[in-house]
């Protein structure tokens, strides 16, 4: 695909129901979704909503995967639901871990395809990076990921499975029975920054991030999961409406010019229509400001000049800019802006009233950092050439 292809969200999506004769996930499943299975395999309907409820807290509070142990269900059910349901999630077949802490995990979800997640601990919390596409259909340029073609949508199982993946490695299922606060939690953050492009997934990532946000389900409060989009206009509303978690965006370019070269899907929706969709995030207050990404490249989107003009295309609506240092990765057409350029840049928006951190690099010794993710099993990489003539650039 080249930067100028029109861009799809004509992609695959896995059926739920697995081929004849298996077994059905019962993870990701919607409330809806799972009290119909549980009354499609004669659960009462007065019950079944006091089923789901029981259910879900099994899986998703206590980490359970064994309906054997969901002691407050009668021995008929739990033999039920064990002939018509399981509880699965993807399975991990590599994990890095990085000198900073950092952890890199490559998992592997149906059709072998495999995804990445990154975990990383901080002083105050602790957040996992999960990926929402194999691939991505968008080429912004200076994105690995984008150098690899869109395989397929994830499910909302392997969606809120990466983050029950992550949850056993850290060790941090509560015993049945006890609470597990917000504050006490190692993996107390979610950013949907990893691969993919979460809002041309929407249906599945709204269904797994209602799943982490349910007081029976991981119960991780709404403020504290952050959905980061390359700028699908139409699908903006929806997310505060439908998910109404906090939103980044990859913004990256302060002219419609250079946003339309390092971020392509910019030719369908401009600067102007992506401010009009933010301004209008009806879940905007102090508290709930938007996070602009702003990847620094070198000569590139670095002067002093985007800085004047970035603050002056937000102003009004509030906002962190978060300044990503360039991760490079084997033939990036773009290099890192230079720490003087990058704290020059963060300066003049600092003092226009923003707050402009510049984001730490995280466990780059295994290329976990932010757009350096891509699977091992496709590497069907464009060739230097390519990606150069696709961002307009001359090495
Ligand atoms: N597809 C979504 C979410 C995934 S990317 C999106 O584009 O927003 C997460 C963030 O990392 C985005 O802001 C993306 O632009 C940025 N990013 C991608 N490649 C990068 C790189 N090589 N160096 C630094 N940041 C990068
Ligand atoms: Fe896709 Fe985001 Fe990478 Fe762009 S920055 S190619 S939208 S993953």
């Amino acid at each position: 695909m080249t930067a100028n292809a029109p861009i799809t969200q004509d992609v695959l999506t896995l059926p739920r129901k697995l081929p004849e004769g298996g077994k059905t996930n019962l993870v990701g499943m919607t409330r809806d979704q799972m009290r119909q299975a549980l009354i499609d395999i004669g659960t009462p309907e007065k019950q079944a909503k006091m089923r789901v409820g029981q259910i879900w807290q099994w899986i998703y509070q206590w980490g359970k995967r064994d309906f054997a142990e969901m002691t407050n269900l009668s021995k008929a059910l739990r033999a039920q639901l064990e002939e018509s349901f399981e509880i699965t999630i993807p399975e991990v077949i590599t994990r890095q871990i990085s000198e900073d802490g950092t952890r890199k995990y490559l998992v592997r979800i149906a059709g072998g395809h495999e995804v990445e997640v990154v975990y990383i601990p901080e002083d105050s919390r602790g957040t996992l990076c999960i990926s929402s596409q194999v691939g991505c259909t968008l080429t912004c340029s200076f994105c690995h990921t984008g150098t690899q073609r869109l395989v397929r949508n994830l499910t909302s199982a392997e969606i809120i499975g990466q983050v029950m993946m992550a949850r056993d490695d850290l060790d941090e299922w509560p015993v049945p029975g006890t609470r597990n606060p917000d504050e006490a939690r190692t993996l107390s953050n979610i950013v949907l920054m990893g691969m993919g492009e979460p809002l041309y997934n929407f249906d599945n990532v709204r269904d797994a991030m209602k799943i982490a946000m349910d007081p029976e389900g991981i119960q991780l409060s709404r403020r504290r999961i952050t959905l980061s989009t390359s700028g699908v206009v139409p699908e903006i509303a929806r997310t505060a409406e439908e998910i109404g978690c906090l939103l980044a965006v990859s913004f990256h370019a302060t002219t419609d010019e250079v946003r339309d070269k390092l971020v392509p899907i910019n030719k369908r929706w401009n600067i102007a229509a992506l401010l009009e969709a933010l301004r209008a995030y009806p879940h905007l207050s102090n508290s709930e400001r938007i996070t602009f990404e702003y990847v620094m490249l070198a000569h590139v989107n670095d002067s002093k000049e985007d800085a004047h003009r970035l603050a002056k295309l937000i102003e009004g609506i509030p906002a962190k800019i978060n300044l990503i240092p360039f991760n490079e990765w084997p033939g990036a057409p773009y290099k890192r802006s230079s720490g003087n350029r990058i704290h020059a840049f963060s300066d003049i928006i600092h003092d226009a009233g923003y707050a402009s951190p510049i984001r730490k690099p995280r466990g780059e010794d295994i290329m976990a950092a932010c757009g350096q993710l891509k699977s091992a099993t496709e590497r069907a990489r464009k060739s230097r050439k390519q990606i150069e003539a696709e961002a307009g650039v001359k090495s």
